[in-house]
């Protein structure tokens, strides 16, 4: 292994990354490997440095960002700082697609380099934006700094549980099959999950004995109950878990089964690597070189680990500017320092999707991790999922075995209404399984009441 993660580093991976025709990943990468361990305040004047580069780019060449702007009677020299930030509008997944092909892309890159990118996130609506190949790469150098962070190095194998393959060769099988070969790399599909498909699975995983496992956090839960229910084990040293909440049953299940106390949550959205959590397990390191996060609720940053949105500046992107973006996620920033020694700041608590949440018709937010932690104790019950189709109108989809009860019914009523509230409304609908959303998830939560509080423009 000693020789084998220098020769990936320097000579297969950025010969295969020319080849492909992405950006050059490493040297991106090896900067992220230094800069983690600065102290706060450096990271914060890189962040403003970072800024003050971003404001005068997209003032000159984005004509979206050249009109608020002057709207706004600013200049790129009103902003200093982060702080700064402020005078600009948040905006959202609408307002980038409505302003897309033209009015908010970089005019000073030719049409040929930009690329085409598009996000489903958590509803129906896709963000339409441009990209770059050097973006891609600083995208994946995101990446690969948190898999490191979490102990695995290139060139231990790795696998991935996931809908599709994650492939730098798309459509060049051959190719393709050399890349996950020569990184180790194994693909587990989660397009289906019977038994006999997840037996195998666990077999393999036994076998090949990665070093890293990275999944949606539903589906490597789902995996982790039935091994548990056999008394299966599969020791891997670290777990990333993606695309979904994470709550504290899931993460007990899938410790369990795989990696006692070695389970990360790692939070991305809408191509962007977020944060992470490393070793010491107390929040997620934001990937502050990158992106600058505030937490804001009606508009208004709110104090440190206090919950509110999400909204993220790309400190890089120009294709398409992601600045103060509502990425419409819910969570709370820790400023403190980690005991892991990183300066990167934190968030400390992650709610997921705006859309996890319920706001009750007496405005109080309620987060997933409530529901699950009472449904983990009403053990007639296999899978739920709470729909508010109204503010007090509440539709709870159960999958339930034969030991249902009436007295479980009524408890169930009963805690909901402690929960939101007894002038809602609510129906119990009994359920074969429970319907995945367009991209292949399991959503524990719909509410189609909140759609987001929205852009300040
Ligand atoms: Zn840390």
């Amino acid at each position: 292994m000693s020789l084998y993660t220098p020769f990936l580093r320097r000579v297969a991976i950025p010969a295969g990354a020319r080849l492909a025709g992405y950006g050059e990943v490493m040297p991106y990468l090896r900067g992220l490997e230094a800069s983690q361990w600065w102290s706060p305040a450096q990271i914060q004047e890189l962040q403003n440095q970072k800024l003050r580069r971003l404001i005068a780019h997209v003032y000159q060449h984005v004509p979206f960002y050249r009109q608020v702007m002057q709207e706004r009677g600013l200049t790129p020299s009103d902003f200093r700082s982060t702080d700064d930030l402020v005078k600009l509008p948040i905006v959202d997944k609408y307002v980038l697609t409505s302003n897309y092909p033209d009015a908010i892309r970089d005019h000073s890159l030719p049409r040929s380099r930009l690329i085409h990118a598009a996000s489903s996130g958590s509803t129906a609506e896709r963000l339409h934006y441009w990209t770059t190949k050097t973006q891609k790469a600083k995208k994946w150098a995101g990446l690969f700094r948190w898999w490191e962070m979490v102990g695995w190095a290139f060139g231990q194998p790795y696998f991935t549980f996931q809908l599709a393959p994650n492939q730098g060769f798309k459509g060049w099988k051959l190719f393709g099959e050399l890349e996950w070969r020569l990184l180790r790399h194994q693909w587990l599909s989660a397009q289906e999950m019977t038994d006999a498909i997840l037996a195998h699975y666990v077999a393999r995983l036994q076998q090949a004995r990665p070093r890293l496992l990275r999944s949606y956090a539903a589906t490597v839960y789902y995996l982790a109950l039935r091994m548990n229910e056999q008394g299966l084990h599969a020791p891997i040293p670290a777990i990333l878990t993606t695309g979904e909440m994470l709550t504290p049953d899931m993460r007990a299940a899938i410790e369990q089964a795989f990696a006692p106390g070695r389970v990360h949550n790692e939070y991305g959205g809408d191509g962007m690597q977020i944060a992470c959590e490393c070793g010491q397990h107390a929040g997620l390191h934001i990937n502050a070189e990158t992106l600058f996060v505030e937490i804001v609720r009606e508009g208004r940053r709110v104090a440190p680990n206090e919950l509110g949105e999400v909204v993220l500046t790309n400190l890089e992107a120009t294709a398409t500017p992601f600045i103060r973006y509502n990425i419409q996620d819910v969570a709370a920033l820790d400023p403190a320092a980690c005991a892991c020694g990183r300066g990167l700041p934190r968030l400390s608590r992650l709610e997921g999707r705006l859309t996890d949440l319920f706001v009750t018709a007496d405005g109080h937010w309620l987060t997933v991790h409530q529901f699950t932690a009472f449904f983990s104790k009403v053990l007639s019950v296999k899978a739920f999922q709470v729909i508010q189709r109204q503010v007090d109108d509440i539709l709870i989809r159960l999958v339930v075995d034969e030991s249902f009860s009436a007295a479980d019914h009524q408890r169930i009523l009963d805690t909901f209404r402690g929960y939101m509230g007894p002038e809602n409304h609510f129906e119990l609908a009994f359920v074969a399984e429970i319907p995945l959303t367009p991209t292949g998830k399991r959503r524990f939560f719909i509410s189609e009441v909140i759609a987001g509080t929205g852009n300040t423009l």
